[in-house]
């Protein structure tokens, strides 16, 4: 069903309920991606590295024969780089000045803390990394893409415990009461139990989703763009194209991080595979595949090519970023703002904690929020589109992460209508009506 329609959502949330899709999002769907996508994410690895970045040739019989005969295993450099790499971002998550950030109150009415010390800790993860192998010779720069198969297969595996171990936390020591655990394991484990799992004296999402899994992003994409100047003796202008724009979309997220802790993946979902295993092992696995293909397929675009892509990237990671910026700064100021010049059109939202007590909030109905409720997705999607299109078209691999990420904001998109549906039931049908469209204006 459209999010355009004119029925009410409140009324739409109720019926889209129903019993199958119940059955779908909490067993059929988590029990699917549960087994699924662990191997994928190694078969992605082996088929940009062994079939030469073709799916197609997954169907021919030396395909499968690659698959059994290049299935990755953990080895101990790989184990080696990614402990000491997490032991490096735990040191200057905790090391590094930075001001405490209060995250939104939660249903049971807990405010997480978290250190803002993020662009700190990014300039300092990657002076590290180029100097410790371009300068001190530590290591070869290349280093991640030599590992990188044992290193998706370490971190496939570890985080798979790593969720059964948070499923236990959640059960027997939660950190907070916000923890909720259902007669359904399926569920409990692909989902998480905890909202805000804490260990060690920081925030676990803090520490994994950021500081491990984007900072990790980043660094290999480096990574990947140095083994392509080992190989060839220089960095293609499409690899640096495509690299410079997700490094300068990852720059953007730790100039953010604390608009990142008022976002759904901290708010709202719970620490479990769905987002724990998604950063860990997922992220590196796919978020990277338009640079690890470009690595040992240089392309030299025209300029003119290559500045538009890079142009249409920055742009995409602003409009994005700029979205983010309004609706936060509009809550931060109750308002006092103005959006593209004018004071912002608000709709005074009122909820109803688990506790009882009555709260407010403010929903932007103009600027970025007014040309369609999650518009600042179509961006996301373009600056994903943009670090992918130096790779071409010749094969679908690189592409995969535009078509995943389609989907996952589609979904999401859905998900947080009936999320704030549930949330603010008629002020939410206002905005609803003010804004007809779920992401696409005029469209969807
Ligand atoms: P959003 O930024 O879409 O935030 C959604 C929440 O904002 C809602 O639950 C609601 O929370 C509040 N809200 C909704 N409408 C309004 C409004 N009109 N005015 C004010 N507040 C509103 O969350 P996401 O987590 O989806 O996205 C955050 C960022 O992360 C985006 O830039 C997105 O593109 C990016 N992203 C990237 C992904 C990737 O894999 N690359 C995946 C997902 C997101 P409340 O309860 O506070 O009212």
């Amino acid at each position: 069903m459209s999010g355009g329609s004119d029925e009410p959502l409140t009324t739409w949330a109720a019926k889209s309920e129903e019993r199958w899709v119940q059955v779908f999002r909490t067993r059929l769907g988590p029990t699917l991606l549960l087994l699924a996508t662990p191997p994928m994410a190694m078969i992605f690895w082996i088929v940009c590295r062994h079939l030469d970045g073709s799916l197609a040739r997954l169907l021919d019989a030396d395909g499968w024969r690659a698959v059994v005969a290049h299935w990755p295993r953990p080895t101990l450099t790989a184990v080696k780089i990614a402990s000491l790499f997490a032991m490096f971002e735990y040191a200057l998550l905790v090391a590094l000045p930075g001001k405490t950030f209060a995250g939104p109150i939660t249903p049971s009415g807990v405010q997480p803390v978290y250190k803002l010390n993020g662009v700190a800790a990014w300039g300092v993860s990657h002076a590290a990394f180029f100097g410790l192998s371009y300068g001190a010779g530590c290591f070869h720069a290349g280093i991640v893409w030599d590992e990188f198969g044992p290193l998706i297969a370490t971190l496939v595996l570890f985080a798979l415990l790593f969720c059964l171990g948070l499923y236990a936390k959640g059960r027997f020591a939660p950190t907070t009461a916000d923890t909720f655990v259902s007669d359904n394991f399926v569920w409990d484990y692909y989902w998480g139990v905890e909202l805000h799992p804490r260990a060690l004296g920081v925030s676990l999402k803090q520490l994994i989703n950021c500081r491990i899994s984007m900072m990790g992003w980043s660094l290999i994409v480096c990574s990947f763009a140095a083994k392509q100047a080992e190989i060839y003796g220089h960095v293609s202008n499409a690899m640096l194209v495509s690299a410079a724009i997700t490094v300068v979309y990852l720059f953007k997220f730790f100039w953010w991080e604390s608009g990142y802790f008022t976002s759904l993946d901290i708010m709202h979902d719970r620490f479990g595979f769905y987002i724990c295993w998604g950063v860990l092992a997922w992220v590196p696995s796919v978020y990277a595949l338009p640079a690890q293909y470009l690595a040992t397929h240089p392309r030299d675009l025209p300029w003119p090519v290559a500045l538009a892509i890079f142009t249409l990237g920055v742009a995409c990671v602003y409009v994005n970023y700029a979205a983010d910026e309004q609706r936060q700064r509009v809550r931060a100021t109750g308002g006092e703002t103005t959006v593209w010049g004018r004071p912002p059109e608000l709709i005074r939202a009122r909820y109803v904690t688990a506790d009882g007590s009555e709260h407010e909030s403010l929903l932007l109905a103009s600027g970025w929020w007014g040309v369609a409720r999650h518009f600042h997705y179509v961006p996301e999607i373009g600056l994903a589109a943009a670090w992918t299109l130096p790779a071409g078209f010749s094969h679908f691999l690189p592409w995969f992460y535009v078509f995943f990420l389609t989907i996952l904001l589609l979904d999401r998109a859905g998900r947080d209508d009936l999320r704030c549906a549930k949330k603010y039931g008629t002020h939410w049908d206002d905005y609803r009506r003010r804004v007809p469209r779920k992401v696409v204006p005029g469209l969807y």
